[in-house]
C-alpha cells in the first residue's frame, strides 16, 4: 500500500528524507515515492527538522489543509523534543511537534539514519492498514 508523504523540509533532518529518495535507499521500492506538492494530495506530513515559533502556524496550517486520515511522523530529536535546541533559555524552538499537532511516529535520531526513515514508514503503513507489509530487517539492512 503506498503512501503519499508531503513535499516539506524545515531543517538538516530533511536531507535526510532527500537521502531515502535517492537510489541507495530507495523508498520507491516499497512505494512510498510519489511526494506531494500540496497538503491536500498528502497523506502523512513527516516533519524533518526544527520546529521554532515562527514555522509552528505552518506546520499546524498544512496539517489541517489535509485530507482525514492524516498522518505524522516527527523525523528526529528536534522535531520530537526540540534536539539540541531544548536548553534552558532558549526562546525560539518549539520542544517537539506534538505541541501543536498530533504525532503518529516518532523517529529519534540527530539525523535518524534512513533506514530508520524506513522503518517509520512502515509503522505509518502498519497504523493505516493494520499490518506490516516488509519483512523485518535481517543483519541491520533494509
Ligand atoms: S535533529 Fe539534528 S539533524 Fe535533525 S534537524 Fe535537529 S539538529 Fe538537525
Amino acid at each position: 500500500m503506498s503512501i503519499w508523504p508531503m513535499t516539506f523540509g524545515i531543517a538538516c533532518c530533511a536531507i535526510e528524507m532527500m537521502g531515502v529518495g535517492m537510489a541507495r535507499f530507495d523508498m520507491a521500492r516499497f512505494g512510498f515515492e510519489v511526494f506531494r506538492p500540496s497538503p491536500r494530495q498528502a497523506d502523512l506530513l513527516i516533519v524533518a527538522g526544527t520546529v521554532n515559533k515562527k514555522i509552528a502556524p505552518v506546520v499546524k496550517r498544512l496539517y489541517e489543509q489535509m485530507p482525514a486520515p492524516r498522518y505524522v511522523m516527527a523525523l528526529g530529536n528536534c522535531a520530537i523534543s526540540g534536539g539540541p535546541f531544548a536548553i534552558e533559555g532558549q526562546y525560539n524552538v518549539i520542544t517537539g511537534v506534538d505541541n501543536i499537532i498530533p504525532v503518529d511516529v516518532y523517529v529519534p535520531g540527530c539525523p535518524p539514519r534512513p533506514e530508520a526513515l524506513l522503518e517509520g514508514l512502515f509503522a505509518i503503513q502498519k497504523k493505516m492498514t493494520g499490518r506490516r507489509w516488509w519483512p523485518e530487517p535481517q543483519g541491520g539492512q533494509l
